[in-house]
């Protein structure tokens, strides 16, 4: 078939299946570009109050989940030798990812220059309200990086919990889990336990997934209404440098990637995640999604086993959009203020890019925090950083929003890309025959 063809198919199922959640967010950003002209307290409070309840009732899901879905798919896997083997595949297509996004997002920020004559708007007043904070972020992330890996080890994995931190908890739960898986038979009634947990949490996510047309409209709503067009315009080489960077990582790198990798179809996968990619876009949140991705892709075929390992460490560790823009807004910088990138100083900034991301939680805006570990062996001079940084969080919201759905899709894709490696993944319900005659009619 055609690939313009197997394209429509694609947008046409997801966004039946979808199209509330999409008007949601077509509207929320109509919505958003006249609340910025037209300020209105009132409406923005009810907005934000429907976008913060939307989020918090998938967060409030996150934790029980990621441990049973962890705890089940590392106990049905069950022998060492075969876990082994997932979890060297999983890091190795997470690296492959990770490792392309940055290679595209040095290339065409080298290329295209975003930064070049973009000094005089960083250095325009804009951010100096939220300088403070920047200057404080800075000096916390200083020297941070062994820090930031021993804070990766809980001390206390009751504490984690209930501060929700993400990586100590699935650290903690795959020790768990692969402990449980060795003891045997007597692991059945811990197991059968968390088992319930998970199908429980699958059920209320579908509850709340009836609220996500709202959730949507009103976060992107309150995102949007933070730009003024004027902003847009200054900064559209910086946007449509991430844009195209964003935009080639779906459209072509993931593809060929699945091509290479596995025989799923791209366009069929993208059709059965439609639903997480929109909810990824509104909330700029990989764990708050999460949810969401596990049943996506459960749902059209892709086996619990595979899903509920590689997805929540994907949620946590992958984060290839993060890493992309670091990469980009980092050269964008370095245009700005006519630092000269020698091939070297590129290097360091991929791979501390790789680094730094996988280190982000993924919350919204926690790559903006760690870049600060990309940004401090560039050179700039301490007024620079600050005003450079402060300036990147006037943005932030919509590049995170972006750079969430790429991080959401691209644990899809390794989920399916493995799934199909080790014969998990129903292909009839992901290509799901019935749904597609009628797009095609
Ligand atoms: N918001 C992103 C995520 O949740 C992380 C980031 O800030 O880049 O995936």
């Amino acid at each position: 078939m055609k690939l313009y063809m197997q394209v429509m198919i694609a947008l046409g199922l997801g966004l039946k299946r979808n199209w509330h959640i999409f008007a949601g967010l077509l509207l929320g950003i109509f919505a958003g570009v006249w609340l910025h002209t037209n300020q209105n307290p009132v409406i923005m409070n009810a907005l934000t109050f429907i976008g913060q309840l939307f989020i918090r009732l998938i967060q409030m899901v996150v934790i029980p989940l990621v441990i049973s879905a962890i705890v089940i798919g590392i106990t049905s896997i069950g022998d060492s030798k075969q876990l082994g083997k997932l979890g060297t595949k999983m890091i190795c297509y997470y690296a492959i990812i990770t490792t392309v996004a940055v290679a595209l997002g040095a290339g065409l920020a080298l290329l295209l220059k975003p930064g070049a004559e973009a000094v005089a708007y960083i250095n325009s007043d804009v951010a100096t309200g939220i300088q403070a904070q920047v200057a404080a972020t800075i000096e916390a992330q200083k020297g941070n990086l062994l820090n930031i890996i021993l804070g990766f080890v809980p001390k206390n994995p009751l504490e984690a919990v209930a501060s929700g931190e993400m990586v100590p908890i699935i650290v903690f739960a795959v020790f768990f889990s692969v402990a449980l898986a060795r003891v045997g038979e007597i692991n059945r009634p811990f197991v059968s336990f968390f088992e319930s947990i998970f199908a429980a949490t699958m059920k209320i996510t579908d509850w709340i997934m009836c609220f996500a047309a709202p959730g949507v409209f009103a976060l992107t709503a309150v995102a949007v209404s933070a730009f003024g067009p004027d902003i847009f315009i200054a900064i559209s080489k910086y946007l449509g440098v991430l844009a195209l960077g964003f935009g080639i990582q779906l459209f072509v790198v993931y593809p060929i990637f699945l091509r290479i990798f596995s025989k799923v179809p791209v366009w069929m996968l993208y059709a059965a995640i439609a639903e997480a990619m929109m909810v990824a876009f509104g909330t700029a949140s990989s764990s708050a999604t999460l949810p969401l991705t596990i049943a996506c892709c459960e749902k059209r075929g892709i086996s619990h086993k595979i899903t509920s390992f590689v997805i929540p460490l994907g949620a946590t560790l992958n984060m290839d959009g993060t890493a992309l823009l670091q990469v980009v807004a980092v050269i964008f910088l370095a245009q700005a203020y006519g630092i000269a990138l020698s091939p070297l100083l590129i290097v360091q900034v991929a791979l501390l890019a790789i680094i730094a991301s996988s280190t982000s939680a993924g919350i919204p805006g926690a790559g903006l925090i760690t870049i600060a570990l990309v940004l401090n062996g560039l050179g700039l001079s301490p007024e620079q950083l600050v005003a450079g940084f402060a300036f990147l969080f006037t943005i932030e919201r919509i590049t995170d929003m972006m750079r969430t759905l790429v991080n959401v899709t691209s644990d899809a894709v390794v989920a399916a890309a493995i799934a199909d490696n080790e014969n998990e993944i129903d292909y009839d319900l992901l290509t799901n025959p019935k749904e597609y005659n009628e797009v095609i009619d």
